[in-house]
């Protein structure tokens, strides 16, 4: 069993449609996949059709934006009720806070560079969560960048003079909307230090504390040292080990199932998460 839970489609800032994504799993040999795109749930439908179709299991699921008292984390949350309120609120709140935020940068680098808002809204699947990857997409287009990793070490940087925060909610918070939606919440790429600064492990004990279910240790994010460091975390907590590609097609160079699940992981997400695996 190969299991990958963690996967961008254009409906947030990967760059296939969700049935593209779900047929790509396939012809890559993955047995289960889960559709992880950032603070929404509108892939779904769309890939549960493709899933069924090619044969493969599908985790839904989302990748919620949290902030953790000013580091900016990600949870991912699976197999939760999408017609939750407080969940879904959240979500909401966080995409129009982005939508906003982009429009912010657009205006900030308009000052300097011939782009517009219109064309980075162009660059976004239909109702997607808008987020720096869409500017980049377009600054690569209009020759001001070589590629999405060039714009975010440069225009894109947090620390740069275009840059503009956006708001998502406290992460402990996040965890407890996740449980109460019925989802299994996983601390995505915790280490991640290549993205700005990471949490302590202090926030990762008192996120078990309130229910996280487990950690994603495997991704390409991590050195070996944090790893390490993640697994015995995750054994003296009590939580769960989970390994993912975070795919974003052609916007990143991970690749399909470089980082797996074991099946004992996966079997223990799918009994705890309130919907079934799309089969
Ligand atoms: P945002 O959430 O809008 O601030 O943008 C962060 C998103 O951009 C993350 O979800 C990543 O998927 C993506 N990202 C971050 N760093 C890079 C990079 N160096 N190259 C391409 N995509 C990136
Ligand atoms: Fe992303
Ligand atoms: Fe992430
Ligand atoms: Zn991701």
């Amino acid at each position: 069993m190969r299991i990958d839970l963690h996967t961008h489609s254009r409906v947030s800032d990967g760059t296939q449609s969700p049935a593209e994504l779900v047929a790509d799993a396939s012809r890559a040999g993955l047995d289960v996949l889960a559709l992880t795109d950032h603070d929404t749930t509108a892939g779904w439908a769309e890939a549960a059709r493709a899933a069924q179709a090619e044969g493969l299991g599908l985790v839904r699921g989302t990748e919620v934006s949290c902030t953790a008292g000013g580091i900016s984390v990600h949870l991912l949350s699976y197999l939760h009720d999408p017609a939750d309120a407080a969940l879904a609120e959240v979500l909401a709140d966080s995409r129009s806070s982005r939508d906003g935020r982009a429009r912010a940068m657009v205006d900030r680098l308009a000052e300097d560079f011939d782009l517009t808002w219109a064309e980075v809204a162009a660059q976004a699947g239909p109702g997607a969560t808008i987020g720096r990857p869409h500017i980049a997409d377009v600054l690569v287009a209009r020759g001001y960048a070589a590629d999405r990793g060039a714009a975010f070490a440069t225009m894109l940087a947090p620390r740069g003079p275009y840059y503009v925060r956006y708001h998502a909610p406290e992460v402990t918070e996040a965890v407890e909307r996740v449980l109460a939606a019925g989802g299994v919440p996983v601390f995505a790429h915790p280490r991640a230090s290549t993205r700005g600064r990471v949490v302590s492990e202090d926030v990762i004990r008192e996120l078990a504390a309130a229910g996280l279910a487990g950690l994603e240790v495997d991704h390409r994010d991590h050195t070996e040292a944090d790893k390490a460091r993640l697994r015995a975390l995750a054994g003296e907590l009590d939580l769960l080990v989970t390994g993912a590609s975070d795919y974003h097609g052609a916007g990143k160079p991970n690749r399909l199932g470089e980082h797996t699940t074991a099946p004992e992981v996966f079997e223990q997400i799918a009994e705890r998460g309130r919907l079934e695996v799309v089969r």
